[in-house]
């Protein structure tokens, strides 16, 4: 594995996995280019170290070529953000000539990956395939992959995965072509920064070191939690999925979202948590409403004692002290998923007070990270983002990642 900032790109061409898949409006025009953004500084440094580019990465989820996803669309913002005219290979299989034809300083942006099965490996059948046409269809996309897998390699004297949003796919373009490079293989900035981001928080953390986990259910979180178990000094579950506990606890939750069939796995995380000397904290007092709406009427009520007719949307003000004095005390803290109904401005108390505790610990030299799609809109939407140490956009990736897995783009280029 090498280095972006140590290796020598005089001279060559890199192939860059990024992720490009942007958000596009009914008129295909790019209405959030974060991601495009997130890839520039990579980008950059290979063309300012005398290499040049061959980009590559997926939109959205065709089911082969279709204009809707085509890469076309967002070349105009690609070549303004990196500051050079970029060309288009409108097959990312058959740009053989564009490829070769690159000079120092250039660069090439390949059409869509997923325009191919291939780059997945997922037979694209219909739904009423037998499995015997599942697993020969399988068996042949399999064998046309490894011709895919080459025929990206042959583009480039190195390779790039700047895509940590798809980290946790074993995909052509994001696992399986660093074989063909293995002794020119390197992370981007981002997947560096990302990987970064999050070991300083779960690997060696200065302690003590606070997890907060919300959403909606346990299921979702329940490889994370594990996970954290062995790391983390306190624990505190909030959102929908804190009744699920809550009823494990033997608490009356009312008409509160609960996941029957996790109330053991709930039992078994509180028995482990005390076991383990961990200070695991479910608030007591919750902010009810008679329907889940934001028109509902709300009250302030025992999380264990919610009455028939009324479910938990919201921790309640009385819960935000306990929130501050533990994260107070903390020197790391992880944050993933929204204190409450977020989405609805009246239960978005909780999740606002979390990101605005997360703001002042960090202030306060803690360091402090926050992932998952939902807390990362919470804290821009309150203008914290830039308040906190790492907000990580990893998404998926970020949360097999916390959950221990070893994720196979990061797998691919450290083997
Ligand atoms: P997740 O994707 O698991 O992080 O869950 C995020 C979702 O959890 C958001 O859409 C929230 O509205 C939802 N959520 C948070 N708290 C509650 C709650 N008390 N009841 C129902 N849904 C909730």
């Amino acid at each position: 594995m090498q280095n972006i900032d140590n290796y020598d790109f005089k001279g060559k061409k890199a192939i860059v996995r990024v992720d490009f898949n942007v958000p596009l409006n009914d008129q295909l025009q790019i209405t959030d280019d974060t991601r495009i953004r997130a890839a520039i500084p990579t980008l950059k440094k290979v063309l300012a170290s005398g290499g040049a580019l061959i980009i590559m990465s997926h939109l959205g989820r065709p089911k082969g070529p279709s204009d809707k996803y085509s890469l076309k669309h967002i070349l105009p913002r690609v070549q303004q953000l990196l500051g050079v005219p970029v060309r288009f290979a409108d097959d990312c299989q058959k740009a053989d000539a564009e490829a070769a034809a690159l000079k120092p300083g250039e660069a090439l942006l390949l059409e869509n990956l997923r325009f191919y099965a291939e780059e997945e490996g997922k037979p694209r059948l219909s739904d009423d395939a037998t499995d015997e046409q599942k697993k020969a269809a399988k068996a042949v996309l399999k064998e046309s992959q490894k011709n895919f897998v080459k025929k990206l390699a042959s583009y480039a004297d190195c390779y790039i995965n700047d895509a940590f949003g798809t980290a946790h796919r074993a995909h052509a373009s994001t696992a399986l072509i660093a074989s063909y490079f293995p002794d020119d293989k390197m992370f981007g900035y981002l997947m560096q920064n990302e990987i970064n981001g999050i070991d300083k928080a779960i690997k060696n953390p200065v302690r003590p070191l606070t997890a907060i986990l919300g959403g909606a259910k346990v299921s979702s979180k329940l490889g994370i939690i594990e996970n954290l178990l062995d790391k983390v000094d306190n624990l505190i579950i909030g959102g929908g999925m804190l009744f699920t506990f809550v009823k494990a606890e033997g608490g009356n939750i009312g008409d509160s979202i609960c996941e029957e069939d996790q109330i053991e796995e709930a039992k078994a995380i509180l028995e482990k948590a005390k076991a383990k000397g961990i200070d695991l904290y479910i608030h007591r007092k919750v902010t009810v409403a008679d329907a889940f709406s934001e028109d509902a009427n709300s009250k302030v009520c025992d999380a264990f004692d919610i009455p028939d007719g009324w479910r938990g949307m919201d921790a309640a003000p009385e819960s935000f002290e306990t929130w501050k004095e533990i994260i107070d005390k903390s020197k790391t803290v992880l944050w993933n998923g929204p204190m409450g109904v977020f989405e609805m401005p009246k239960f978005a108390k909780g999740t606002n007070e979390m990101a605005k505790i997360l703001a002042e610990v960090t202030e306060k030299g803690a360091y402090t990270l926050v992932g998952g799609g939902d807390s990362v809109s919470a804290i821009k939407h309150m203008g914290y983002a830039d308040k906190v140490s790492y907000v990580s956009t990893g998404g998926g990736a970020m949360l097999e990642y916390l959950e221990g897995i070893d994720l196979p783009g990061i797998k691919a280029i450290r083997d």
